[in-house]
């Protein structure tokens, strides 16, 4: 028997770990170890016949990299089967997966609801540019699961959220969404971004579509940007046509970059998880430190849905210091480890002040409903020794505490 085929057929019922490092490759005539890169833009025909037979499709083979493309495509099959997946689709960006979504399946007069704790383009993408096309959003508490039933109705074509939040770590069950999608023939989407499929698979609680940023841990060393959508293969289908036509192809060297990110993947999970489990719990026991939200500890309103969906807790977690806002820059402006950026999903740990930076356009108000106060600090815990960040936060509890 072929090798390839002998080797798809021993990924069949393979776990994540073993999908992660194999799935997607098949070998060329080179015997090639590590997958290659294919820099081409377009494909040589073997006759005018063979021509005709691809662009009718009647053959499935490489046409134009805006179509297909080898090194897109090990990507696209290999994050598909760690998600349980049918397929994906690579895209030049998260918001690019985004607004496939939006573009492939909503039409004028169609709803969505969204969560309110989206990141903030993605309320941006759905506020100012589907309501010029006549689609309309509601956004609704992430974990108030009566306020979603009561926003779904017959237009209701997308159900749209983020779990867990950010920067608060709610976690809501899919499940219990998946459900109220369905009673309306809506499809759930859902941003697997922050837990990626090494802790969480939204297919198997019923999701239709898993979004991703790529970007972020996907990548996991902050090089390049990118994104894809997960779902069954009719929809799939559905996203590729939008993908051809419309042009947000994901690049050939940045699918490559997110296949080895995809080997390390599970490995960085849970040493990310490890390590914020590890500072939250000591955050939680420092007498200046107000509240800690990570949905791995049991004071977590969300723990209990988190431990029963999620099989690590991630990376992401907020915490309030004493002194208000000038208690909070003090902190960060301490630290030495930690990079000061929004940017999260990195090997390295970053640190942010939400209400005024991601969360900074936004009415105090907003803010107040999302629980984003003027002493909360965001931080992504990265892959440092949990030691010397721990280290970096005692100088900044320090910095917070003199202000106060
Ligand atoms: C970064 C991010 C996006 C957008 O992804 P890009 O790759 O920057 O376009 C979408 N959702 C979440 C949760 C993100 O963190």
């Amino acid at each position: 028997m072929d090798r390839n085929k002998q080797m798809a057929e021993g990924l069949s019922e393979a776990r994540l770990e073993t999908l992660a490092v194999r799935a997607g490759h098949e070998r060329t005539m080179e015997g090639e170890h590590s997958e290659p890169i294919y820099t081409t833009s377009s494909y040589l025909f073997d006759s005018a016949a063979d021509a005709a037979a691809r662009f009718s499709g009647e053959r499935d083979a490489n046409v134009y990299s805006r179509y297909t493309n080898p090194t897109v495509r090990t990507f696209e099959q290999r994050l598909a089967a760690m998600e349980g997946a049918d397929a994906a689709v690579g895209t030049s960006s998260g918001m690019a997966a985004i607004l496939a979504c939006c573009m492939s399946f909503l039409a004028a007069g169609d709803k969505v609801v969204c969560s309110r704790s989206v990141f903030g383009t993605t309320t941006a993408l759905f506020t100012r540019y589907m309501t010029k096309f006549g689609v309309i959003t509601e956004f609704v508490d992430l974990c108030d699961v009566s306020a979603w039933e009561a926003a779904v109705d017959s237009h209701t074509k997308l159900l749209f959220m983020e779990t867990p939040s950010n920067p608060t770590n709610d976690v809501v069950s899919i499940r219990k969404i998946a459900t109220i999608a369905q009673s309306v023939g809506a499809l759930l989407a859902v941003d697997n971004c922050f837990s990626t499929p090494a802790l969480q698979r939204p297919i198997e609680h019923g999701a239709d579509l898993v979004v991703h940023s790529a970007t972020k841990f996907l990548d996991g060393q902050g090089r390049v940007v990118g994104g894809a959508v997960c779902g069954r293969q009719a929809l799939i289908d559905e996203l590729v046509v939008y993908v051809r036509t419309c042009g947000p192809t994901m690049s050939p060297f940045n699918a490559w970059v997110f296949l080895k990110g995809l080997e390390t993947l599970s490995l960085r999970m849970k040493a990310h998880s490890a390590n914020a489990m590890e500072l939250a719990q000591w955050l939680e026991a420092q007498p200046s430190i107000g509240k800690v939200n990570y949905c791995g500890l049991p004071s977590h309103s969300s723990h209990a849905a988190a431990s029963e969906q999620m099989s690590g807790f991630g990376s992401v977690m907020s915490f309030t210091v004493s002194g208000g806002q000038a208690g909070a820059w003090a902190f960060i402006d301490a630290t030495r480890i930690c990079s000061l950026t929004a940017n999260l999903g990195d090997a390295k740990t970053t640190i942010v002040h939400p209400a005024t930076t991601t969360h900074g356009r936004i009415s105090q108000a907003e803010r107040d409903a999302a629980g984003i106060s003027d002493n909360l600090i965001r931080v992504c815990v990265g892959l440092e020794d949990v030691e010397d960040l721990r280290d970096d936060f005692i100088r900044g509890l320090a910095a917070a505490e003199a202000v106060s």
